[in-house]
Formats: structure tokens, C-alpha cells, sequence
């Protein structure tokens, strides 16, 4: 007999498998050849079992996500107050990719909008021999349970036309909150966000964090459990671009989404969810992919704030 967890998955995926709303981004170009149809739903629990549906191992790039837990490697690498005194942790209002800084020191709002994202990839270390997307693939690799790699055609894209960003990193070099020539660290970026993972990827990184920084499949301690809930914080605040009041009030878990189409959330505690859908809403959410949370979210009451 198959879980209930595994027939809710089923039922939502035939009740959205027809939803029509949302374009597949294409302000980098190599993202636009993404199939609208391709639709995968993921849940990793902590005690490492694995319920999926749809299109679960079908790669795409991570894009935003890797935000979220590049800031856990950051403040391992450099500490709490060290980070927070380049980056702020408060929402900002603002587009994922506004040039926008606080005004007078120049600092970030949050490490969630690209300026944040960029300097955060500047506070992690090159150590080791390694240089800093070395470390983060085998960091994001230890959170996912299984080597990433790069997509060097979406990377390639991203960087010829990322001139906006490149103009960030130029203001976080001008106020000193990096402290080298922005041209590596913007290509790490680029390269970090161009990681290719599955849905049944961010779920079991959902499950990491879930799990207090232990990957429940491999069992190997991926995140250090002192930062979870610094980057759980700011995923909760500042995760889902624009909507991210409107998630934690309707859906209620900390959450983090990319231009791809992916979505990770996470109860705490509990487990991590992944959903795939590359057409993105107006504010650049995966629009089937927040309409799945919704429903996930009410049929399994996973609501933080109103446990059950
Ligand atoms: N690499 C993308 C950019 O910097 C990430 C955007 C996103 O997923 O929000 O434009």
C-alpha cells in the first residue's frame, strides 16, 4: 500500500500537472530552453525517507537557492558578527537584482537579493588549495548527498550578460564590503548559481537543514548545526523575492527559490520539500511551484506557526 504522504504528492501533482500560469525566465538566455511542462514535487524527511512525484530527477540550475546555504558557509568561515557587519538580515523591498545598498555604509539588506548573495560568496575562504567554488560545490554537494556539477552553458550565458550584477559587485567593492576586485568573485557567483541539481536534491538539502546540518541520507554533518537558524532566519524573512511576506503568512515555512524553477522549504525538525517548475510568476517564483507549497502546506499542516 503506498504512504498517504506519497498519495497527497500524486494528487497534487495530477491537480497541477494542467496549470498554465508563469513564463520560464529568459533574462539569462540559456535558461529560457527549459521545458514549461517539466513539474516534480520532493519530500525528504529527517529520518531520510524520500516521497517523489513527477520529474524529480530531471536537472536544472540552482540559481537563488545556493544563496541560502552559501550564507551557512560564509558564517562558518568568518563568524556571526563578522558577516553581519557586511550584511544586513532585513528584507529589502527591492527586485532580487536591485542595485541597492543601505545608504551611508553601503551594506546589503540581506544575503538573499544578488547584492547580499555576491557578498557573501566574497566572505567565503579560499583554503586548502581550494578555490571558493571548489568549496562550495563540495559544500552544496555534502548538503545534497551527491556530487553537483556545473552547467557550463547556463554559467557561460549568465556570465556574458550579467552586467548588472558585475555593477553590484563594483558597489560592494566601493564600500569596502569586499575587500578584492569583484571579477573572481562575480564569476564564482555566476558559477555557484549555475549548479545543477535535481528536485529530490533540494529536498534532502531541505532535510539537512531540517536536521540540524546533518544530511539524513548520507548521515555526514553537511551544515554547521550553529548556523542553521541564521540562514532557516533569513529564508523565513527573505526567501521568496517579493512574496516572502505573503509565503510565511500562507505557507509558514522558511523557503528559498531560484529563477530555474526550483523551490526548497523546510519544517524544521522535519523535513525538506523540492518542487520543479520552471514558469516563474511575477515576482519570479516558480508559480506552480508556490501554488503546490500552498496546498502542501494546508493538506499536511506543515504551517510553522500552527502546529498540530
Ligand atoms: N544567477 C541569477 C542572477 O544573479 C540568480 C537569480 C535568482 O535565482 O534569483 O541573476
Amino acid at each position: 500500500m503506498k504512504s498517504p504522504i506519497s498519495q497527497i504528492l500524486k494528487s497534487l501533482h495530477e491537480r497541477y500537472a494542467s496549470f498554465r500560469e508563469g513564463n520560464v525566465a529568459d533574462y539569462i538566455p540559456e535558461l529560457s530552453k527549459a521545458n514549461p511542462d517539466w513539474f516534480g514535487i520532493c519530500i525528504a524527511t529527517r529520518d531520510g525517507h524520500l516521497y517523489e512525484v513527477g520529474d524529480t530527477r530531471q536537472k536544472f540550475t540552482i540559481q537563488s537557492i545556493s544563496k541560502a546555504l552559501t550564507y551557512g558557509l560564509a558564517l562558518e568561515d568568518r563568524g556571526e558578527e563578522h558577516v553581519l557587519s557586511r550584511i544586513g538580515v532585513e528584507p529589502s523591498g527591492d527586485a532580487f537584482n536591485a542595485i541597492s545598498l543601505k545608504p551611508g555604509t553601503g551594506t546589503p539588506f540581506n544575503p538573499m537579493i544578488n547584492a547580499g548573495a555576491i557578498a557573501t560568496c566574497g566572505q567565503i575562504l579560499e583554503s586548502d588549495g581550494e578555490s571558493r567554488i571548489q568549496r562550495i560545490t563540495r559544500y552544496l554537494s555534502r548538503c545534497a548527498g551527491g556530487q553537483l556539477e556545473i552547467d557550463e552553458e547556463i554559467y557561460r550565458s549568465e556570465s556574458m550578460t550579467g552586467h548588472r550584477n558585475r555593477a553590484i559587485g563594483w558597489m560592494l567593492r566601493n564600500f569596502d564590503i569586499i575587500e578584492e576586485e569583484p571579477r573572481d568573485i562575480l564569476e564564482t557567483y555566476f558559477q555557484q548559481c549555475s549548479l545543477r541539481v535535481t528536485c529530490a536534491d533540494l529536498a534532502v538539502m531541505g532535510a539537512t537543514l531540517a536536521n540540524r546540518g546533518f544530511n539524513p541520507i548520507t548521515g555526514e554533518r553537511a551544515i554547521a548545526h550553529e548556523y542553521v537558524d541564521n540562514v532557516l532566519g533569513v529564508m523565513a524573512s527573505c526567501g521568496m523575492y517579493d512574496w516572502s511576506g505573503e509565503w510565511i503568512y500562507r505557507v509558514g515555512l522558511p523557503a528559498k527559490s531560484g529563477v530555474g524553477g526550483g523551490i526548497l522549504a523546510v519544517l524544521p525538525g522535519q523535513l525538506g520539500i523540492g518542487v520543479f517548475s520552471p514558469p516563474l510568476d511575477s515576482q519570479g517564483n516558480s508559480a506552480r511551484g508556490i501554488r503546490v507549497c500552498m496546498d502542501l502546506a494546508r493538506e499536511l499542516s506543515l504551517h510553522m506557526f500552527n502546529p498540530s
